[in-house]
């Protein structure tokens, strides 16, 4: 059988579901069932999980270890520099040249995210990322007006892969004391803990039910 949604990018699927459409009206879109646009939406979540949770199965966890590993194994040079307020980062390719320019007046805590949400582009192999050769960063990126961005589902792609790199769910787990809610004081320890901001660190409970 012909994989009719082969072609289809995830986010011409989710532009659709914004707009108000569902599964079945996506499925008679395509004339495939709604099982196979599920299936699609759901590989689409599950390959940058899968690919970090994989890494991590071969690496112990030190964020920063694991950092410089992904690098070097993808021959990326990092670089700070002065950047616009509201860019982070940006990646260059130049040849066989693959180079991070950090913004040098990044805050601390979100240094390790956004280099591991780069490092999600370049593991997924993000063609508008590699094949451009520049992609620049926004502050934004979390947000849901990102819907406007043609390639915002490689941004939550590269979030979910950084997010299950940064903070792996099973130590996250054996971190909590509690079992379902959480004190700021907690949130705080945590963050600290896998070096990223709160907001990060708060996200990744929601997607995993835990309460604030
Ligand atoms: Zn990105």
């Amino acid at each position: 059988m012909i994989n009719k949604l082969k072609e289809v990018s995830a986010s011409e699927i989710f532009s659709f579901i914004n707009a108000g459409a569902t599964l079945s009206d996506v499925a008679k879109k395509y004339d495939v069932s709604s099982i196979a646009i599920h299936k699609k939406i759901k590989y689409f979540y599950e390959r940058p999980k899968k690919k970090a949770i994989k890494f991590l199965e071969r690496e112990s966890f030190n964020i920063s270890d694991n950092i410089s590993f992904l690098l070097k194994k993808n021959r990326i040079k990092k670089e700070e520099t002065n950047l616009p307020a509201s860019i982070p980062a940006i990646f260059e390719k130049k040849g066989t040249k693959n180079i991070i320019l950090i913004n040098k007046n990044i805050e601390e805590d979100n240094y390790v995210f956004i280099l591991a949400h780069i490092l999600g582009h370049v593991v997924l192999k993000h063609h508008h990322v590699l094949e451009d050769g520049r992609h620049t960063e926004k502050i934004s990126f979390f947000e849901k007006n990102q819907v406007e961005n043609k390639y915002f589902s490689e941004e939550i792609q590269a979030n979910i892969f950084a997010l299950n790199l940064v903070i792996p769910e099973k130590i996250l787990k054996s971190k909590i004391k509690s079992s379902s809610f959480l004190e700021i004081s907690e949130i705080k320890d945590l963050s600290t803990y896998f070096k990223v901001p709160e907001t990060v660190l708060m996200r990744r409970l929601h997607g995993m039910n835990y309460s604030m």
